[in-house]
């Protein structure tokens, strides 16, 4: 597979100026001003992208592959991913983890779903571990998992100041932490600890303990659901001057913004103004979670289903409605995610990265086409290649 995207507006996410991308099988292999291949052996592609945007592909650190929710009795529980919802939403790197139900839902069922993403032309990891301690795992222990299961790169989602969580405690969700960070360190990955956050009270004192009483550092952790309501928010942004890497959550609903939940691209501004690092922060959609709405007594009022697409739609949002700059923007999608989960290869348009890479097109940043470890998966905004099943 050779392609040769020429001369389009390159954001490494920063401007690289109007380039040339050379792609050679699953390899960013050059950026150059003016790329000329001629080869009667084989097949060249070349595309002619002159006032489009070239930009990473990119990555999706919480999306519930299988399904999740259930919150709401048998009926709610949520379908599955297709791999078209991932690629026509430009994500070409996502993490699968399971959600509040470990019961119905299991670790094996989510990693072939990762394998069979993986078969299909994206690039798919997953979380062992569930939202309850003790742990569900696959060989019986998180370091085993990490170490000797290749799409396994983190613990999670483990879930605090929920009542849907098992309130856990400062030293349950030590030995979690450390049995992930070493699993991490012993098998060159980042062993990651992805942490819910409910709306509960406790917020992220629980993750500050734990950083507070033990060795762990603050980066091993990586709560999410920060833009949950502005409390949450503003205990984030203490998170991330502490060092700590804070993810919000794209998907949302009506009635959740109504209530205090705030829209990922105000509170991406809202975090730049409040001088958090921009490289502390990411974006993920929690795509085919269930979005339920509770009252006040914790009773189900509805019940929607997360979407993949909201994940570039705020960063679009962030850049047309809040006027952030589109490489900023983009970082939460692309490198900064990379850095936390320790994709070295990932998250860039630089030479000897992966060939994952969108083009955007228009003013209103539409995604036009995506390619997946040099694969073009979408054109002019349709899915070129879908799941068996889709
Ligand atoms: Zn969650």
């Amino acid at each position: 597979m050779i392609t040769v995207i020429k001369n389009a507006q390159v954001m490494s996410p920063k401007f690289l100026g109007n380039k040339d991308v050379l792609l050679i099988d699953s390899t960013i292999a050059a950026i150059e001003d003016n790329i000329v291949i001629q080869s009667d052996a084989v097949a060249i592609e070349v595309i002619e992208a002159t006032g489009k945007i070239l930009v990473p592909g990119f990555i999706d650190s919480l999306v519930h592959v299988t399904g999740g929710g259930g919150e709401g009795g048998f009926t709610t529980r949520t379908p599955a991913l297709n791999l078209s919802d991932a690629t026509t939403a430009g994500i070409t790197t996502l993490v699968a983890a399971l959600g509040t139900d470990a019961v119905t839902r299991s670790l094996p069922d989510v990693l072939a779903k990762v394998k069979a993403l993986n078969e299909e032309g994206l690039t798919a990891y997953c979380y062992t571990g569930s939202y309850h301690i003790p742990v569900t795992t696959l060989t019986g222990s998180v370091t085993q998992d990490i170490m000797l299961v290749s799409e396994m790169i983190g613990v999670g989602e483990v879930a605090i100041a929920d009542h849907r969580s098992s309130q856990p405690t400062v030293n349950e969700l030590a030995k979690v932490a450390a049995e992930a960070r070493v699993g991490g360190m012993l098998s060159g990955k980042s062993g990651i600890v992805s942490i819910h956050c409910g709306d509960g009270p406790s917020q992220l004192k629980l993750l500050e303990q734990v950083v507070a009483q033990t060795d762990i550092p603050i980066t091993q952790f990586y709560p999410t659901h920060i833009n949950r309501n502005q409390s949450l928010l503003d205990a984030g942004v203490g998170f991330a001057k502490a060092g700590g890497f804070i993810d919000l959550t794209t998907s949302t609903t009506a009635h959740a913004l109504a209530h205090g939940e705030i829209k990922c691209a105000q509170a991406l501004t809202y975090l730049i103004k409040q001088q958090v690092p921009l490289s502390n922060i990411t974006f993920s959609s929690d795509g085919h979670a269930s979005l339920p709405d509770f009252d006040q007594h914790g009773r189900l009022q509805q019940l929607l289903v997360g979407e993949e697409k909201s994940l570039f739609a705020e960063v679009r949002d962030a850049v047309l409605e809040q006027n952030l700059a589109l490489a900023d923007a983009l970082s939460v999608i692309t490198c900064n995610p990379a850095s936390v989960l320790g994709l070295n290869h990932k998250g860039r348009i630089e030479v000897g990265f992966d060939a994952d890479v969108v083009l955007l097109s228009g003013p209103e940043l539409e995604i036009d086409s995506v390619w997946a470890k040099g694969q073009k998966m979408v054109e002019t905004g349709n899915a070129l290649i879908k799941g068996r099943f889709e």
